[in-house]
């Protein structure tokens, strides 16, 4: 998951990969460390526990180690607990081979009896140190030595993910990395290369860069990179320039990438929708999808993990309503593994930030293998799943660097609102007296969620009397019931107070039982045809002792005489209230985990793009 960086060029590397480590911070890391090398001499190797300043100290920020040529790695632990031990870089024992690794070797076990029985040790319990030591093995087999056919060999015999970034002894100045389903990019400047497994980490340095496709193979020297794929054969690869600037992943005046975040919420979804408006009409033609293959269409799955999931939830209500197509969304962890039954007029939407997330990115792929047309609703431009779907609708939401995701998810239900609209349209069952509203309706979106941010205040007084709530629940229908989810794991993810989402119709059904004197119960109520229910089940729970918070629409005032605290968002059409009501609730997520005093952007255990099963 976390973060690899590595340098060749004319300048100590030991300060680029820390810098360059610092920019990848936000996809969480429990532990650092770098191998740096000067010409020919021996490869030095430091690691430490915890935060990154943590390794700066310890090679009084970088300058301890010398060298030109080095490799650094941010590790979010999945096999070995977090220690200094088993913090990267590993290194074979004669120090031939040094290696850093994002993934996970699924296989380890099997490798390492393999290597054991050839008189390997092993000092980690780490499934990377088998990987490099796996390398090593293959490389001093060979009597040609040759890092790239050692990596090929390796890369046959690995099951699971990996970006791998090696150096080798007999190779000065150079880097060879691998790659599968794990991200990766290459950076190239005059006399200098860099690697990386996000843009951030290099941007500063470099906007030209390649990517590394699934399979590939890398070598890298001061300014080129050569790229191989498993037959060791050469392979031509374009390089792309990357047009955004790096202010828009700083903080701009924030406190935290978090709130900022929830400040570009307006403008992702105005790029987004404008994205596919063409004289003032939808036009999917840039996702890829025709007005006859959409009148085809004949089921629809969505597939996502996290809070997509939850945007695929909305995009559910919403699609059914406005195109009468049936939708289902699925978790990808549970659609990859279930033996889905698939219609083959049907369409597998797949929704992803970082384009990938390891469990949506198997789900399109077991789409595809099953002859199913896909279209990948993706924020990161040339990710994996971008890659690999046959349809894509590119998110403008920019980079989001907050664990939390607020503006990636705003901008995934603009792509599912314009889907729902524009299937509406070509399969008639929306008018077009109907299409022009709602199209309207969608324009002013942007400066609707900037009324409710400019009210925020209000939030953070509630929220800073709530900071130690011990459960927390969320109740709404329909739509509602979907913002509930996000709103409920936005508190989860970065405040840790226990929280549930139900539809308020199930609080029945055994959740009431959990409400005690004083509990928190947060209300959606945007939905004019379920409004009279849910304000029920709010009398409900308040009479069992709950202290309730309503989340209505502005005029809907009679919730006043059951909420002891009410949020209005403005006026809106119903089938589009989730991108208003979810702002509230992000806004509550981050003052209630900022009077607990946590990390709000780099949430404890989680990480931003979740690369690993
Ligand atoms: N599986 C490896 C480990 O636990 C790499 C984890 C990572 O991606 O940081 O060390």
């Amino acid at each position: 998951m976390c973060g690899i960086v590595g340098y060749i060029g004319c300048r100590q590397a030991a300060s680029v990969l820390l810098d360059g480590l610092s920019r990848l911070e936000y996809r969480g890391y429990d532990s650092a460390g770098m191998a740096v090398r000067s010409g020919g001499s021996d490869v030095v190797v430091v690691k430490a526990k915890g935060r990154l300043k943590a390794l700066s100290d310890k090679t009084d920020a970088g300058r301890m180690l010398e060298g030109t040529c080095g490799i650094g790695h941010t590790r979010w632990a999945t096999h070995g607990e977090p220690s200094e031990l088993n913090a990267h870089p590993h290194i074979s024992d004669d120090c031939a081979v040094v290696g850093v690794h994002n993934g996970i070797i699924e296989n380890y076990q099997e490798l390492k009896e393999k290597l054991l029985k050839k008189g390997y040790a092993f000092n980690s319990q780490t499934d990377t140190e088998v990987a490099v030591k796996l390398v090593d093995y293959y490389y001093k087999k060979d009597a040609a030595a040759d890092p790239v056919k050692a990596l090929s060999r390796a890369m046959v015999r690995i099951r699971g993910s990996y970006a791998l970034a090696l150096m080798f002894k007999d190779y000065p100045e150079e880097i060879f990395a691998a790659r599968k389903d794990s991200p990766m990019i290459i950076g190239v400047e005059k006399g200098e290369t860099y690697i990386a497994s996000d843009v951030p980490a290099i941007l500063k340095y470099t906007r030209n860069v390649y990517y590394i496709g699934n399979m590939e193979i890398a070598r890298l020297q001061q300014g080129t990179a050569t790229f191989y794929n498993l037959d060791k054969e050469e392979i031509d690869k374009e390089l792309v320039e990357i047009t955004w600037n790096a202010e828009a992943a700083e903080k701009a005046g924030f406190e935290h990438f978090m709130m900022k975040e929830i400040h570009e919420q307006p403008k992702a979804v105005r790029d987004t929708l404008n994205s596919v408006l063409k004289d003032g009409l939808l036009d999917l033609s840039s996702v890829g999808l025709t007005e006859s293959e959409i009148g085809r269409i004949s089921q629809i799955y969505i597939v996502a993990c996290g809070s997509a999931y939850h945007a695929g939830v909305v995009g559910q209500y919403v699609i059914e309503k406005l195109a009468r197509v049936s939708v289902r969304v699925e978790l990808a962890s549970e659609f990859r593994y279930r033996d889905p039954i698939l219609d083959p007029d049907g369409l597998v939407i797949v929704i992803s930030q970082s384009g990938e997330t390891a469990d949506t990115l198997a789900a399109l792929r077991e789409a595809k293998q099953r002859g199913i047309k896909t279209l990948a609703i993706v924020n990161v431009v040339g990710s994996s799943i971008a890659r690999e779907a046959d349809k894509i609708f590119y998110t403008l939401a920019g980079p989001e660097i907050a664990v939390a995701t607020t503006k990636a998810y705003s901008a995934q239900l603009i792509a599912c609102y314009a889907i729902a609209v524009e299937f509406g349209r070509c399969r008639q069952t929306v008018s077009d007296v109907d299409y022009k509203r709602y199209l309207e309706e969608l324009a002013v979106l942007p400066t609707k969620i900037n009324k409710i941010i400019e009210d925020k205040e209000r939030l953070q007084w509630f929220a800073a009397k709530h900071a130690n709530a011990k459960d927390i629940f969320f109740i709404g229908r329909g739509i509602d019931y979907a913002v509930c989810l996000e709103g409920s794991l936005k508190l989860k993810e970065i405040s840790y107070i226990h929280s549930e989402a139900y539809a308020a119709g199930e609080l029945k059904h055994g959740t009431i039982s959990l409400i005690e004197d004083g509990t928190l119960v947060v209300s959606v109520l945007t939905q004019p045809e379920l409004y009279e229910k849910t304000l029920s089940n709010l009398v409900e729970v308040k009479s069992r002792g709950a202290y309730c918070m309503g989340l209505t629409t502005v005029g809907n005032y009679k919730i006043e005489d059951t909420a002891e605290f009410v949020t209005y968002i403005p006026q809106i059409e119903p089938c589009f209230a989730a991108s208003l009501a979810v702002v509230p609730l992000q806004l509550l997520s981050y003052y209630i985990s900022l009077a607990r005093g946590l990390d709000v952007d780099k949430p404890r255990n989680l990480a931003k793009s979740v690369t690993v099963e």
